[in-house]
């Protein structure tokens, strides 16, 4: 199985170590035509800066593409990831997906300096850089972790999203990007059955 990671931008490189360890191929995506193929079971959006994936994406005319990828299979947003993916973006405002029901609030633990790491999910460090919170669920949205009192990891539907970086984390595969496979694999065999 192959997971697709986005390349334009951003945390890229730290996730090949962890996807290998959990077993599965990885394609670093920069066209339409990579985030078309059938090749590719998953996708990760990776941290960096939203507002430059934005455009970036915009530029290279695979927007349309990344909707009709989340139609069908599983992507994971990763800090400026799950700004994408959010349905609302404040502080500043900004275009998002809508791929999973929350509203987000950027830069919202404070700047680069106020980065941290901590224990969560199962590992022993995971970092907040220059993090969003999660300031809306919607009733559909599932929340699997929480870190004082704010949803930091959660999922809906095919997808999930964690405001924090699991990929900087000592253990690999992380416990995210083990749940990330299986979720994957759960897609594909699912769509394999109804085909
Ligand atoms: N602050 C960044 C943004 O708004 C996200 C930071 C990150 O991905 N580590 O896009």
């Amino acid at each position: 199985m192959k997971i697709g990671i986005l390349a334009l931008q951003g945390a890229v490189e730290p996730h090949l170590m962890h996807l290998r360890a959990a077993g599965v191929d990885v394609e670093l995506l920069r066209t339409s035509a990579q985030l078309a193929s059938p090749d590719i079971a998953g996708l990760i959006l990776p941290g960096g800066e939203s507002t430059t994936m934005l455009k970036l994406l915009d530029r290279f005319d695979m927007i349309d593409p990344l909707h009709r990828f989340a139609s069908e299979k599983p992507i994971w947003g990763i800090c400026a990831g799950s700004i994408l993916m959010a349905k609302k973006v404040s502080s500043p405002e900004q275009r998002s997906f809508s791929f999973i029901d929350v509203d987000v609030e950027r830069n919202s633990y404070g700047r680069q300096l106020e980065s941290f790491s901590v224990p969560l999910a199962g590992n022993s460090e995971v970092a907040f850089i220059r993090a969003p919170r999660i300031i809306r669920v919607g009733p559909d949205v599932v929340v699997k972790e929480n870190f004082n009192g704010d949803p930091v990891w959660v999922s809906e539907g095919l997808h999930m999203a964690t405001t924090f970086h699991p990929e900087l984390c000592p253990e690999r595969p992380s416990t995210l990007h083990r749940e990330f496979v299986q979720r994957c694999e759960k897609a594909m065999s699912l769509s394999q059955k109804s085909r």
